[in-house]
């Protein structure tokens, strides 16, 4: 019997703003679409832990043996400046600041994107969809809203009309925010626009003639509106109506409400069932942010070459960081908490390391069942990983106890303690097993130690053509030894 027949999943819905008992439209299947990033730009830590939350969101309920058709998108055209419907192309910008083309700051960042991911051991999507490569349906999503009446064209651009929509729907049910406020909240703008409403937002942009990135549409020869891109991929991959819908809580307003209304226009239905919003990531207790420079970057964290740590982390130590707290709430990055999460991290791979040299005995002093059917309550709770690696923790303290021969454990048990343990860390919360011992630098270390000492004895035995052979070949491969009163010591770059 599948998992999740007996595995109850409760989510927290920013629809409705409650727990609710997870439900899936079809039994045994879950369409998932989750919001990805603009590539204009190298993908920033904030990004990282929303993509994690939902990787092991994903790894969780294909654990319990769902059918997971998991997309999520590449921006890669539209998305404008101030994010709403303003200023310039983010990828136009930086193709101009760069002096290279649009498609190339795409390629390049998309790279880098993958390549962030692969290092932090994100399951990849089962659909990586790009913007540019559904602009047909997006020119169909816009004649049907328009066709529906809730959209008007004015020189070639085609905007959605909020207030008339408002007047049959509820533009706002996702953000809680109601239009009169927006009304009442909303600078007017200098005038250029054609806009009916400042709150209205652009479907279909017509390009500036310098503006590169263009396609020919009913209406100007354009670019499709940030927002739309994801209602048209969401639903050409997972029908008008799905599952779940993720992304950043920077998004819910008004990214996702804009989704809800384009759908709602065309289709005449709301198109998700529970919508997830994962929180911030803050640097020392304050936003991150590019222009105050409090900031840091994947690559800048993982070396340890930045002005914030005291050392580099391992991104299996991140990871754990990361799911520590519940994805629900605003997470402070700090040396202190990854200096306690690495601890944390390194004694748990111990543990494991343990576990494979416990010894059966007749019986068991230690219900694991329960231990396990502990563990899967706090991850079918709203996807609780905190209270998750609680428990971890917990069966790190049997596996001590088991060692030491103060508990014991029968051979069903522990295989089940086996099973168990190895899918919570390492299919579930993704970890990979990277004890000290095991990592490559120390691995070099070692060799690089041996080669010393054979170099040591060569020149005690006065053999100096070996001493200098070992001490050259080295050398060509980037590895420099460097003889001091001290002793020889070595450096790889
Ligand atoms: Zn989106």
């Amino acid at each position: 019997m599948e998992l999740f027949k007996e595995q109850q999943i409760k989510i927290y819905n920013s629809l409705t703003s409650k727990k609710e008992t997870f439900k899936p439209i079809t039994e045994g299947y879950i369409g998932m679409y989750v919001c990805g990033p603009t590539v204009y730009s190298n993908v920033h830590l904030g990004n990282v832990r929303t993509f994690m939350s939902f990787d092991v969101i994903f790894r969780y309920l294909k654990h319990l043996g769902y059918k997971v058709r998991y997309v999520r998108n590449i921006t890669d055209a539209g998305h404008l400046e101030n994010d709403s419907d303003a200023g310039e192309d983010k990828i136009t910008k930086k193709a101009r600041l760069e002096q290279i083309e649009p498609m190339e700051v795409v390629q390049r960042y998309t790279v880098d994107f993958h390549d962030v991911l692969k290092t932090f051991n994100f399951s990849p999507p089962s659909i990586e969809p790009t913007a540019t490569g559904h602009i047909i349906e997006q020119i169909e999503l816009i004649e049907t809203i328009i066709k529906n009446g809730f959209a008007y064209e004015v020189n070639g651009s085609v905007y959605f009309d909020v207030h008339k929509f408002d007047k049959t729907n509820n533009y706002g049910i996702l953000s809680k925010r109601k239009l009169e406020d927006l009304i009442h909240n909303t600078r007017e703008l200098d005038g250029q626009s054609d806009k009916k409403n400042p709150q209205d937002f652009a479907l279909w942009k017509k390009a500036e003639p310098q503006h590169i990135m263009r396609w020919p549409s009913p209406w100007s020869d354009g670019f499709p509106g940030w927002h739309l891109e994801c209602t048209a991929m969401s639903t050409k991959y997972l029908g008008e109506q799905f599952d779940i819908h993720g992304g950043g809580m920077d998004l819910k307003f008004p990214h996702h409400e804009c989704e809800i209304a384009q759908n709602q226009a065309a289709k005449g239905k709301s198109p998700v069932n529970y919508w997830m919003h994962a929180n911030m990531l803050e640097l020392n207790g304050q936003r991150m942010s590019k222009s105050t420079g409090n900031t840091v970057n994947p690559d800048e964290l993982l070396s340890g070459n930045n002005n914030f740590f005291s050392k580099a982390y391992a991104p299996s130590v991140i990871r754990f960081f990361i799911a520590q707290s519940s994805y629900r709430s605003i997470l402070d990055l700090t040396d202190d908490g990854l200096l306690a999460s690495e601890k944390g991290f390194y004694r748990l791979m111990e543990a494991i390391d343990n576990l494979e040299t416990l010894k059966a005995s007749e019986v068991s002093t230690i219900d694991i069942n329960a231990w396990k059917q502990k563990s899967y309550d706090a991850m079918n709770d709203d996807f609780n990983s905190p209270i998750l690696i609680a428990n971890l923790f917990e069966a790190a303290k049997y596996i001590n106890q088991i060692k030491e021969g103060i508990a014991t454990l029968s051979s069903n048990d522990l295989t089940t303690l086996k099973s168990s343990i190895h899918a919570f860390v390492f299919d579930i919360l993704g970890l990979q097993n990277e004890s000290k011992s095991n990592s490559d630098s120390d691995k070099l270390a070692g060799a690089v130690d041996i080669l010393i000492k054979l170099r040591q004895e060569a020149r005690v035995n006065k053999d100096f053509a070996l001493s200098d052979k070992i001490r050259d070949e080295l050398a060509e491969v980037s590895i420099h030894l460097k003889d001091s009163r001290d002793g020889t010591t070595f450096s790889t770059n």
